[in-house]
């Protein structure tokens, strides 16, 4: 499912520009916007949800698929000696897009 007005699914359309460095049936990896490292990537999958919880057997095929590409992925965009990923969840976590995504941090040393 796609919502008209996610900006991240417009992205998965094509309707918005974006950095994409990957893409496959399932998932799209773009960079952010406002990288907060060197290397900043999203990894979103094409169907829209916001939250883990609202995953079912399918989602969460896909949300595996998201994890085993991720390796391959952030080492050939310039992550070679490790990254962070973070989900933010909902509005403790300041999740700001409301559909599901994994950021990729990396390319240098991480603060602690
Ligand atoms: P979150 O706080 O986890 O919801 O993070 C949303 C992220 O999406 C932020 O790091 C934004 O910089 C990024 N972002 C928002 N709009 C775009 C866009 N059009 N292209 C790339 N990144 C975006
Ligand atoms: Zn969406």
């Amino acid at each position: 499912m796609l919502d008209k007005n996610c900006v991240f699914c417009r992205i998965v359309r094509g309707e918005l520009p974006s950095g994409k460095v990957y893409e496959d049936d399932k998932m799209v990896v773009f960079k952010d916007l406002e990288p907060k490292a060197k290397v900043h990537l999203l990894a979103v999958p094409k169907d829209h949800f916001k939250l883990l919880e609202e995953a079912d057997s399918e989602r969460a095929q896909t949300l595996a698929h998201m994890l085993l590409k991720i390796p391959e992925i952030a080492k050939s965009n310039g992550c070679k000696n490790g990254y962070r990923l973070i989900v933010n969840q909902g509005d403790d976590a300041n999740q700001t897009v409301h559909h599901l995504h994994i950021h990729i941090l990396g390319g240098e040393k991480l603060p602690e």
